[in-house]
């Protein structure tokens, strides 16, 4: 098979030596002489696992003992029922950052739940930008404030964590672990694993301890964190089998040097797509503002958008995987999350001049 560089949005590439590693281990997994995917979630294989990949993520994020780490079901999009299910009570109000669709969507979920505030909606101008510190107009007491870190379908980021006086609660699915980030800022972060973190079929919730403690009560034990917290995720059957995957994510982002390493190499991978768009003269159209661009979505559209059909078609031709852009920008599409190898992205950067030298 020739080189096939896999830019899909979600779910997405996953780092070579991590499902190599799954292959070798996946008809004995430690020892047992059984797959992973066919022993008791309360078997100590499994266990061993659940320890582990609790510490490795807060490792990563550099959590201590005031953070628990989370492994649910139901998607990021079952979090944005979560949050104000738990956080939001009666007379009180929550405030939304709306920066792309996600965060419509978790505003909406929301909204059903209780009073909201929207701090900044960008909608009008088809979200090219995250905002300022001095956009930001807060309520007046927000009982948590949400912030979407990475805006996947237009490709945009907030490069600086927003200054709030309220606990900030982060849907970071598709930036998590892209850098290092001051993580204690946050009171809850969740991501669905399947962008940055591994397969589809786990959300990791990563949770303060004393927010928890705020949390009223909720009327269904499995939406409540409370019970995932206090059976270590092992309340009922967790996804077994994406956990384990997580945890090879994460070992593998430790052995390459952690988030600074993480970081380093995004940035060297978005360089050379932002580079071929703006070096372009035009011929190809960055959607997200410059000093609002993502690290992990590059986002574009043609001058000339009839070519973009012929961009896609081409561009899979040679092994360019996944970059038709999502509908609601239209265009192009370009996920390099933390797995993409740098190659990829210095390969794509010359596919557009290719394209636009014989176009
Ligand atoms: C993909 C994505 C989601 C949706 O995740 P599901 O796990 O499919 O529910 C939510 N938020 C962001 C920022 C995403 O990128």
């Amino acid at each position: 098979m020739s080189q096939i560089y896999n830019f899909y949005a979600g779910p997405a590439v996953i780092a070579k030596e991590v499902l190599e590693r799954a292959k070798e281990e996946l008809l004995d997994f430690r020892g047992t002489g059984m797959s992973v995917l066919e022993i008791s979630h309360r078997a100590k294989a499994f266990d061993d696992v659940m320890v582990e990949v609790e510490a490795n993520v807060k490792q990563l994020l550099g959590l201590g003992d005031d953070y628990r780490v989370l492994f649910l079901q139901g998607g990021a999009s079952t979090q944005f029922s979560m949050v104000p299910m738990n956080f939001l009570p009666e007379g009180r109000t929550a405030d939304y950052i709306v920066t792309g669709s996600w965060s419509q969507k978790a505003l909406k979920e929301a909204k059903k739940i209780g009073s909201t505030h929207v701090v900044f909606d960008d909608s009008e101008n088809n979200f090219r930008r995250v905002p300022q510190q001095e956009e930001l107009q807060f309520s007046e007491d927000p009982v948590y404030v949400h912030m979407t870190t990475n805006n996947t379908i237009y490709g945009t980021e907030f490069h600086t964590i927003p200054q709030v006086n309220a606990p900030l609660v982060a849907d970071m699915s598709s930036d998590i672990m892209a850098r290092p980030i001051d993580a204690e800022k946050f009171s809850l972060i969740y991501a669905g694993a399947q962008k940055n973190l591994g397969p589809a079929g786990v959300t990791v919730v990563i949770i303060k301890k004393d927010f928890l403690d705020t949390a009223q009560e909720v009327n269904a034990t499995m939406l409540k964190y409370a019970t995932h917290a206090e059976k270590n995720s092992l309340y009922n059957t967790p996804p077994c089998f994406s956990i384990y995957m997580v945890n090879l994510v994460c070992q593998w982002i430790l052995e390459q040097g952690g988030l600074k390493a993480m970081e380093a190499k995004n940035r060297r991978k978005a360089q050379y797509l932002y580079d071929a768009i703006d070096q372009s003269n035009g011929y190809y159209i960055g959607h997200a503002e410059k000093d609002s661009r993502s690290l992990m979505n590059v986002t574009f559209t043609m001058a000339n958008s009839d070519l973009e059909k012929e961009f896609v078609a081409e561009g899979e031709a040679q092994g360019f995987i996944g970059i038709k852009g999502h509908r609601s920008v239209g265009g192009l599409r370009a996920s390099i999350y933390n797995a993409m190898p740098e190659e990829g992205a210095k390969a794509l950067a010359q596919f557009m001049a290719d394209f636009q030298a014989k176009h």
